[in-house]
């Protein structure tokens, strides 16, 4: 399988340099050159399959260039073990063929776990092969930093520095960054905010010399391909699970980056029958805006009860607009060069191909308290601010009640406890058990300033082979 960036001038690059690399060079994310397709005869063959196996099925295609079939075999084996339920991403009932998927029984605790934790195995195994070294560099508001951490803290040949805002971060989703024990894992908390640590992992990756020579840095946020890969494979999951494919399915994805919900209309291009899926955002509502007005464009950041979802821009969307484009890299390359300066639009004919594609909506905090508070009292069950967001979007745009309904559930909702007190509920989420103890654990973390040069040394001095 050869990959190709979406704005059509870096050269394809099969799947271990497409792993190593974060943007292509000339500026856009790499997609698959052609997709595998799978028969309805062979996806209900996987019926029943444990979720490690039907991650073999879905994602070698992507991979077998690369990893000899066992090992990749072996390593989904190991992947998927660390998570606390038995079937991996169990479907929780709500109502009449209305279902949650719930992603979030990983180590971290939302669904980037799903991507991250397998990231993490198939860096060290490329790397192992090789005999090279990575440093990963990101900076983090939430989620991706602690289920970066997790993914890599057994890999021998990556060492971690995750930059988070200092005393802007809530006290769990620090603690569960700074509390993973291992040589190769850095917390920076830098006296600034969230643009700063940003701007200064940009400004790292543009210039490298810092490293001397000796290593790179490598990118985990979800413009990695991977990740996008390992998130394809539970459509299928929650499909087979429904009695798919003999019949179809709708999904309701709360979006920020457009990761996940690309990584659906992937699974539907690759054969799996979908016949809705639902973009569910939060204020931050530039795609929503898109898809109800073909307008795209920036607004100003808002903060929400969702904050994993509190974005600018989607940068995902690009995978999409090359599609939409017919993959020519470059339209899509003047497009978003216009996009970066004000606010565009597609052809008419792209645009209402997109609507047939995707239904939206936007869901404001208010609206999301609602939800979380409505479906405390109808079943007793705990929502977290993101997925109520996909459950409310489910209900407003659902076509068709006789298809099945699955809301991604993308994170527990003791990671956001304010806004189920928020919901005005008296009820509080309680970790699992393999997290109770957050609290007490051990903290490391180093506070530097807001300069990337202080930041950068730091990293060229602590580096495992420095
Ligand atoms: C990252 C995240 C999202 C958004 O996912 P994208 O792939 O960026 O669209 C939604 N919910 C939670 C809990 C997240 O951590």
């Amino acid at each position: 399988m050869r990959y190709i960036s979406t704005r059509g001038e870096a050269p394809a690059l099969g799947f271990e340099d497409v792993l190593l690399t974060g943007l292509a060079t000339d500026g856009g994310l790499y997609v698959p050159e052609s997709l595998p397709h799978f028969s309805v005869e062979e996806i209900r063959s996987w019926r029943g399959l444990p979720y490690a196996e039907l991650a073999y099925k879905v994602m070698y295609p992507f991979v077998e260039d690369a990893i000899p079939a066992d090992d990749f075999r072996e390593m989904l084996g190991e992947t998927y073990s660390v998570f606390s339920h038995q079937a991996v991403a169990p479907l929780v009932q709500l109502d009449t063929n209305e279902w949650v998927m719930e992603l979030f029984r990983g180590p971290t605790l939302a669904f980037k776990d799903f991507a991250l934790q397998l990231l993490g195995r198939l860096l060290d195994y490329v790397l192992e092969k090789r005999k090279q070294h990575v440093v990963i560099m990101g900076a983090t508001s939430g989620d991706t930093g602690s289920a970066a951490i997790e993914g890599c803290r057994r890999c021998e040949h990556v060492d971690i520095f995750i930059l988070h805002p200092y005393q802007r971060v809530s006290e769990v989703q620090r603690r569960q960054m700074t509390t993973v024990q291992g040589d190769n894992i850095h917390n920076i908390a830098v006296k600034g905010n969230f643009d700063d640590c940003q701007r200064m992992v940009k400004e790292s990756f543009g210039n490298q010399s810092f490293l001397g020579g000796k290593t790179q840095l490598a990118a985990v946020n979800s413009i990695n391909w991977a990740r996008i890969m390992a998130q394809i494979v539970y459509y299928f999951q929650a499909s087979l699970a429904l009695g798919g494919p003999d019949r179809s399915m709708a999904f309701s994805v709360p979006t920020g980056n457009f990761g996940d919900i690309f990584a659906g209309y992937l699974a539907k291009k690759m054969g799996l029958p979908i016949s809705q899926l639902v973009i569910a955002t939060n204020r931050n509502d530039i795609l929503h805006r898109f898809m109800s007005g073909n307008k795209y464009e920036q607004h100003q950041l808002e903060h929400t009860l969702s904050p994993s979802m509190d974005i600018m821009v989607s940068s995902n969307f690009e995978r999409l607009l090359f599609d939409l484009h017919g993959r020519d890299g470059a339209a899509v390359k003047d497009l978003l060069e216009r996009a970066a300066k004000g606010p565009v639009s597609i052809e008419d004919y792209r645009w209402k191909h997109a609507r047939k594609l995707f239904d939206s909506d936007a869901v404001d905090d208010k609206a999301t308290c609602d939800t979380i508070r409505d479906i405390y009292e109808q079943n007793e069950y705990l929502l977290d601010p993101h997925t109520a967001i996909g459950v409310r979007a489910a209900r407003n745009c659902r076509r068709d009640s006789a298809v099945p309904m699955i809301t991604l559930g993308t994170a527990h909702p003791a990671k956001f406890p304010d806004a189920i007190s928020e919901s005005g509920l008296v009820v509080k989420p309680q970790l699992p058990a393999h997290m109770a103890d957050l609290f007490e654990r051990e903290e490391r973390y180093t506070v530097l300033d807001n300069s990337v040069s202080e930041v950068q040394g730091f990293i060229a001095k602590h580096w495992k082979n420095a």
